[in-house]
């Protein structure tokens, strides 16, 4: 390495004080053998990690800002998941090389969104090797008001935040199974390449979510979480979840997309990447839902109904069964 290990974290992983934003919950941060954390009293703490492994999850060509702002968003979105607010992170990189404007741009698209969400970054470990990023995430939330896969009920309404699909599209234009018009292509790789994970919405739904779990691997299969962890069913409106394609609803709505429907209910009910939140309400909290939505600024729309019969119903949007399979993604599938 061209820079020693720790000039490199000095260098990118270390951030003056003045940058700090959360001293009153980190006693002490990257340098010595631990970080000490200090929880705000009686919160309990919530912990998440995610791993990203290139040619896995991205590609060796991805724009290493965008990389360093996805590894942290996919571990802020489990935090969410959980109506947990972020308050640290560790980051464990294995680099083949020392490149330091990788190191740069990561770091910089990394503490961007971290600084966002006042979530800082107190340790990790740093070595050669296939390169590799894994963050572990510490958040807070009142002990018992955890949003968790297991408290969905029959007769409750099925929500999903923000846009589906989208990065789906976009891996799809990558490997050439369709074309997307340029400009629909900048806004689905955008959503690919930097997911907004939903941590306010997530702390929002305390109290109003009866499940929730947020969208990694395709909505089916993550909803699919929450319906074995709570023993009920679901119906789901498939063209439901294609009206949240963001690229169907471009300012400039006479791009004319040119895509079947089959592919457009795939994209949006097993695509991945999407870093949403699927979750379950009462009907009678359809109102708080909908303010929960507008306090944290995220769209959030019904897309189905829990029911008693375990396994998932995908209706068209006049309630007819469709006979389309859907897969969502397993890495040992
Ligand atoms: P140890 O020998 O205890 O494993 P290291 O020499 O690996 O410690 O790390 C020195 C300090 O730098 C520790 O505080 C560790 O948390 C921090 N650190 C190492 N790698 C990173 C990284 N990629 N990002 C942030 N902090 C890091
Ligand atoms: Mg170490």
């Amino acid at each position: 390495m061209s820079i020693g290990e720790f000039d490199l974290i000095a260098r990118y992983f270390t951030r003056p004080a003045v940058a700090r934003q959360t001293p009153g919950r980190v006693a002490l941060g990257v340098g010595d053998d631990c970080a000490l954390l200090q929880p705000s009293p009686g919160m309990q703490l919530a912990i998440s990690t995610d791993m990203l492994v290139e040619g896995r999850h991205f590609l060796s060509t991805v724009d290493p800002v965008r990389l360093g702002h996805k590894a942290l968003a996919v571990n802020l979105s489990d935090l969410a998941a959980c109506g947990a607010k972020p308050m640290a992170f560790t980051l464990s990189l294995a680099l083949p090389s020392v490149d330091e404007a990788w190191l740069e741009g990561f770091s910089r698209g990394m503490f961007a969104l971290a600084d966002e969400h006042g979530c800082e970054l107190v340790g990790g470990d740093t070595t050669r090797g296939p390169l590799n990023i894994s963050i572990t995430v510490f958040g807070e939330v009142p002990p018992g008001a955890a949003l968790l896969r297991s408290g969905a009920k029959a007769g409750d309404d099925l929500w999903v935040s923000g846009t589906l699909g989208d990065a789906r599209l976009a891996l799809e234009a990558f490997r050439g199974t369709l074309s997307l018009p340029a400009q629909a292509f900048v806004l689905a790789r955008a959503r690919m390449e930097a997911p907004s994970p939903r941590v306010a919405l997530g702390q929002a739904l305390r109290g109003v979510a009866s499940a929730a779990t947020d969208v990694s691997d395709g909505l089916l299969g993550d909803l699919s979480h929450i319906l074995r962890a709570s023993g009920v069913g679901a119906r789901v409106d498939a063209d439901a979840a294609v009206e949240r394609i963001a690229l169907r609803s471009m300012p400039a709505s006479d791009i004319d997309l040119n895509i079947d429907i089959d592919m457009l209910r795939l994209c949006a009910l097993s695509g991945g990447d999407d870093y949403e939140l699927v979750f379950t309400a009462p009907v009678g909290a359809r109102e708080a839902v909908e303010r929960a939505g507008r306090d944290s600024q995220t769209a959030v729309a019904r897309i189905g109904r829990i029911e008693a019969e375990p396994g998932v119903r995908i209706v068209d949007a006049d309630g007819a069964a469709l006979a389309q399979r859907f897969t969502s993604f397993d890495h040992f599938g």
